[in-house]
């Protein structure tokens, strides 16, 4: 899988300070590699890299990931830009009805699509009716009329013996006198593009003058589905595509060359045989797919959610002088947990794990012993840690608040001591590594 194919492009980050020009070019080569080898067209991978280069460099370092991470959801972005940010759903058309004209290679799942469509428009609310016009193997009207009668759609149909134009134009006609709200165009296909389907297809359209023409490209057809598109675009023009068999072992670099060729929008992913298995096509989801990173993807989106860089500026100077305080700390504390489970957040910040890992391998349960110290410190206590390494009272009354022992009262605020002198020797390092001069 493309993911697999890219886990060498994370791993050149691995363990880097931050993305750079020497370190990035690597990762950028397994990119570049993965995305061939996964048939996407090479002009598409040209633009693709160079874009992904430009974000790598111009990136801003966020604290609390580490820069393979961030180089992952650069790529997974820009993925997601190429395949048209959102959601486009199906033309409408002012006044009914929507005529949608289906194009594509034999055996691509057109006939299929077409079912699933009015399938998926019923649940709308929207009419539809479907017009067989494959007139040129009799088992292809049959299997539209089988699929209309399985989902309870009316059928257009005039024979294998009638012209594909004529009843493609009667079809529409039908479906304006019976108030149907959208009428979806099956038509012919051939196992190679072929003039004779191409010059077909445009006098269908020629005649109907459709508002959406779908192409339907199959999944696994790789690198075949960058010159398909190529063709059916500049010879139909299409407004759309529908991407079928992506519940297959598909690498989904079809997905990519198809809407950076033709510019224009995969509406709907079909993801098997049954006619309910259609769904929306989202880029976001697509470009997980493709990744196959989620969690990375998800961890990196909330670390940006929860720090912002000034905060980071903020939290930096404050090590620097010193200032850092219980209330940064317990913050800090919240902030990783949210963002996963502390040790595997500890591990990413050489500092913490370093100094008191004995406490931190218990992870949580550690986190709800400190947090419940800290919450019954005073504010004064809170934000002047000094207060409490000379008062044995205060630790005591603190203990007895959180219902843990003096002990473990007396053991945090010495680590507390002990890390907060080790951030100030980093911080004054010119930053701790791999944090990109960012913060616990
Ligand atoms: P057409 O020649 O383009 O009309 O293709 P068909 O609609 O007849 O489909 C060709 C074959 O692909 C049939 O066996 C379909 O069941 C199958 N097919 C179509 N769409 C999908 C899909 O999304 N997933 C899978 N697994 N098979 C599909
Ligand atoms: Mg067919």
């Amino acid at each position: 899988a493309l993911s697999e194919r890219l886990e060498s492009a994370w791993k050149s980050l691995r363990g880097q300070d931050k993305i750079s020009e020497s370190n990035v070019q690597s990762a950028l080569r397994e990119v570049r590699r993965a995305l061939l080898e996964a048939d996407v067209n090479l002009e598409v991978v040209k633009t693709f890299v160079a874009q992904v280069r430009e974000q790598a460099l111009g990136a801003q370092v966020i604290a609390g990931v580490t820069p393979d991470q961030q180089f992952i959801k650069i790529v997974n972005d820009e993925l997601v830009r190429v395949m048209g940010e959102t959601n486009a759903p199906l033309a409408q058309a002012g006044t009914p009805p929507t005529i949608v004209l289906m194009a594509g290679l034999q055996g691509t799942g057109k006939t299929t699509a077409t079912a699933k469509l009015a399938l998926h428009l019923r649940k709308q609310n929207r009419t539809t009716m479907l017009v067989a016009t494959d007139v040129y193997r009799p088992a292809a009207v049959d299997q539209l009329v089988t699929l209309g009668r399985q989902i309870d759609v009316p059928v257009f149909e005039l024979g294998t013996e009638a012209n594909p134009v004529d009843i493609a134009r009667q079809g529409v006609a039908q479906a304006k006198t019976d108030g149907i709200d959208t009428v979806i165009v099956d038509t012919a296909g051939r196992l190679q593009i072929d003039p004779k389907m191409m010059a077909e297809l445009a006098d269908i359209k020629q005649a109907i003058q459709p508002h959406e023409v779908l192409l339907v490209v199959d999944a696994m057809t790789g690198q075949e589905a960058a010159n398909l598109t190529r063709t059916f675009h500049d010879e139909i023009g299409i407004t759309g595509a529908v991407l079928t068999k992506l519940d297959g072992d598909s690498r989904g670099g079809a997905a990519l060359s198809v809407r950076q060729i033709s510019g224009q929008p995969i509406k709907f992913v079909g993801v098997g045989e049954k006619v309910e298995a259609l769904q929306p096509f989202y880029p976001d989801r697509m470009a997980s797919r493709i990744l196959g990173m989620g969690d990375v993807l998800t961890l990196v989106e909330k670390a940006q959610e929860e720090i912002d860089i000034a905060d980071a500026e903020k939290m930096q100077k404050k090590i620097m002088e010193a200032e850092f305080d219980f209330d940064d700390f317990l913050k800090q504390m919240r902030l990783m947990k949210r963002m996963g489970s502390l040790g595997g957040i500890m591990k990413m910040i050489p500092g913490m794990g370093k100094l008191s890992s004995e406490q931190l391998e218990q992870g949580e349960t550690q986190l709800k012993r400190v947090e419940a110290m800290i919450n019954s410190m005073t504010r004064q206590e809170r934000k002047n840690p000094k207060l409490l390494s000379g008062s044995p009272s205060r630790r005591r009354r603190i203990a007895k608040g959180s219902g843990y022992g003096d002990k473990d009262v007396g053991k945090l605020v010495s680590d507390f001591q002990k890390m907060r002198s080790l951030m100030q020797q980093m911080g004054s390092g010119g930053g701790m590594p791999g944090m990109g001069g960012g913060m616990p």
